[in-house]
């Protein structure tokens, strides 16, 4: 049983032995309360079957704790300072790989054939995003194709509440919609800014993704989709019908198309795009296909 590097005094002790002054520009806040990096790991549900991947460790805090309850750990850190300060703080554990890499450059479908012993055990991700390309980290992980059990990652609450959003509330938007296309998303706990090393600026918050119940109805095009997100809360507080022919166009021609277009889908031109669900997003997106738009 090793001592726990998330105490505030050894982090603080970590980050003066190797002279690491942290960089707000890579998003470096190390989390220092142990009981909130248990009730990560927790949430994720995170078993000896596990493969996990962890993005930024950091000094290890996190990694630590995930390498005590999963499989294997293949942990990305873009920061080169930290990778010998990782190699030290995580000698004690045999299940961890530390790359030195942006994750943003990584295959991550190659990544996990390439570093896990058993590529297929299940996978699960776990991190305490830098904020700063929050958005960008979870697209990509969706976008890549690769399974996941459960994306269990912490971010600024603002974010995570968006991330979690139903419809017809004011946190609900293209972002909300994009990514609960693709999986399940909530919020598990919210985490106050004092329990890092820097403090943030922000609060944060878990937010679990989870693979999530078939759509009822595919869109055509999920391109187009997710355009018409962006396209239907462009200016939030306008109508659907406002957003859409500033988009399309406001010619006669193009107007009757899209009225077609609502009323093939039963949506009234005059809500907002906030009331509407992910399943009439797409029916509208299909219908508008159907017209020629
Ligand atoms: N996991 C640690 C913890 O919980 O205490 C540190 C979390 S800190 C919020 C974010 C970490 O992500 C930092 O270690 C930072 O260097 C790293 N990071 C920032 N940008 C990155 C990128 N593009 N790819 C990989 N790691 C990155």
């Amino acid at each position: 049983n090793y001592p726990d590097i998330a105490t505030p005094l050894r982090t603080q002790a970590i980050m003066n032995q190797y002279g690491i002054n942290t960089k707000k520009s890579l998003g470096q806040n190390f989390l220092t309360d142990l009981n909130i990096l248990k009730n990560i790991v927790l949430a994720g549900n995170v078993t000896k079957d596990d493969n996990v991947i962890e993005i930024g460790p950091g000094i290890g805090a996190l990694t630590e704790q995930l390498a005590r309850a999963a499989k294997e750990v293949v942990a990305f850190e873009i920061d080169e300072r930290l990778i010998s300060v990782l190699g030290d703080t995580l000698s004690p554990y045999d299940n961890i790989k530390i790359i030195n890499q942006d994750i943003l450059k990584v295959d991550l479908m190659s990544a996990v054939q390439e570093n896990f012993t058993d590529p297929s055990a299940p996978l699960k991700i776990v991190a305490n995003l830098p904020y700063y390309i929050t958005t960008p980290i979870l697209m990509q992980i969706l976008e890549s194709g690769i399974e996941v059990d459960a994306i269990v990652v912490m971010m600024q609450k603002e974010v995570a509440d968006r991330l979690a959003a139903e419809p017809g509330t004011k946190e609900y938007g293209s972002l909300s919609l994009t990514v609960q296309y693709r999986v399940q998303a909530r919020v598990a706990f919210y985490v106050d800014r004092t329990s890092f090393i820097p403090n943030p600026n922000v609060d944060s918050a878990i937010v679990v993704l989870e693979p999530r119940e078939p759509l009822e109805i595919l869109p055509d095009n999920e391109q187009r989709l997710f355009k018409l997100f962006k396209i239907g809360f462009a200016m939030r507080r306008k109508t659907l019908w406002n957003n859409l022919t500033t988009a399309f166009g406001k010619n006669g021609g193009m107007q009757d198309k899209l009225l077609d277009a609502l009323e093939i889908s039963k949506i009234n031109p005059k809500i907002r795009a906030e009331k509407l669900t992910l399943e009439e997003f797409i029916t509208l997106q299909n219908a508008l296909t159907e017209v020629g738009v």
